[in-house]
């Protein structure tokens, strides 16, 4: 038995109680006629005893009955949030498991909360980059739109070339929505992967293939290794394409002039790595733990100038992990980048 437990108190008070009343019979016998009976006394101390025994453990049954149907309810309840339970030990007491069970609920509120907090800062960062992704594009075709009405429309010297400069502001504000929309199906996984038998080497070079104009203007050359065979591969050849694109279009994007983006293939084991290496600017060190999240740029101006939403690579790593995949990436500043991931063979 524990000191402190509810039977030692128990004890304890019984035998304070059944003190008092022994110590107050021998007061009332001296200052009454009544002659000192030491007989009557200790009669006295073991009635007082038996029956404040009897009351008190009548009392703690009533009390502990009441605390374990507590205890079940705080469990019951505890299950139906759907939280991890934690071992009882049901031969100690009952005070102690509702303590415990108490305890233990405490602490998945507090995590719950935690957990609501961070998603609450995530979702009004959420809400404010969109925002400002949004409201850039806009201004500036509100500008010139603007101007063009204020006259500018008769001017030769303006009129087309502002005309173009809006028309890429909604390709912008296009490609931003049609970004936000696949992140935003990726994460509420309402898209449903397709998975089929694919060669990802054909794949590839059709989007080397849609991707020449934009790799000779600025003179880069992508290459994959010339004896490759067709390599078979299982998952979704759509958003693998996605995938495809976004890191192709990035080695150009952050590529060197007159640079190169080489593609190459490794089977390992049950997978298939895809690299896609570039001798463009690079990456500094410190930004690639966070290169993935959404809105994350690296070369701030270099991005928008080239059209990038900031949402690429945040795709490319919910669609690889959607698949149950890897993805990394490796970078040396002003000497390239190196993103790879794999895919089950097929
Ligand atoms: P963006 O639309 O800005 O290109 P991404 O999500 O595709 O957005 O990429 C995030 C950032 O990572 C880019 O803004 C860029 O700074 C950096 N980055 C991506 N790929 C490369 C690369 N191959 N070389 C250098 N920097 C890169």
């Amino acid at each position: 038995m524990k000191s402190g437990s509810p039977k030692i108190l128990l004890i304890v008070l019984a035998i304070l109680f059944a003190g008092v009343v022994s110590a107050f019979l021998l007061v009332y016998m001296q200052f009454s006629d009544i002659p000192i009976n030491g007989n009557w006394i200790a009669a006295g101390f073991v009635i007082s005893l038996a029956t404040s025994l009897w009351i008190l453990i009548l009392t703690q049954l009533f009390v502990l009955s009441k605390i374990s149907k507590l205890h079940k309810d705080v469990k019951t309840f505890r299950k139906k949030g759907g939280q991890q339970q934690i071992k009882i030990e049901y031969s100690s007491n009952e005070i102690d498991n509702l303590n415990l069970e108490i305890l233990a609920w405490a602490d998945d509120r507090k995590n719950e909360i935690e957990r609501l907090k961070k998603l609450e800062i995530y979702r009004k960062e959420f809400l404010g980059n969109v925002s400002h992704e949004l409201k850039t594009p806009v201004f500036n075709i509100q500008g010139y739109v603007l101007t063009l009405l204020d006259g500018g429309l008769e001017d030769p010297s303006i009129n087309k070339k502002y005309l173009e400069r809006a028309e890429k502001s909604i390709d912008r504000i296009i490609s931003t929505i049609g970004d936000l929309e696949a992140i935003s199906q990726l994460e509420t996984g309402e898209l449903k992967l397709e998975i089929e038998r694919f060669d990802i080497v054909a794949l590839t070079k059709d989007v080397i293939d849609a991707q020449e104009l934009n790799s000779t203007a600025m003179g880069i050359m992508i290459t994959i290794p010339k004896d490759v065979v067709p390599i078979f591969v299982m998952g979704d050849a759509f958003r693998i394409r996605q995938v495809l694109v976004n890191l192709i279009v990035n080695s150009i994007k952050y590529g060197k002039e007159y640079g190169e983006t080489q593609i190459s293939f490794y089977e390992r084991g049950g997978l298939v790595s895809v690299e896609v290496a570039d001798n463009g600017i690079g990456i500094p060190a410190e930004h690639l733990p966070r290169l993935f999240e959404r809105f994350y740029r690296v070369d701030k101006s270099r991005s928008r100038e080239q059209g990038g939403t900031g949402l690429g690579l945040s795709i490319v790593k919910h669609i690889i992990e959607a698949h149950e995949q890897t993805l990394n990436v490796t970078s040396t500043e002003k000497e390239g980048t190196i993103f790879s991931f794999t895919l089950k063979k097929g």
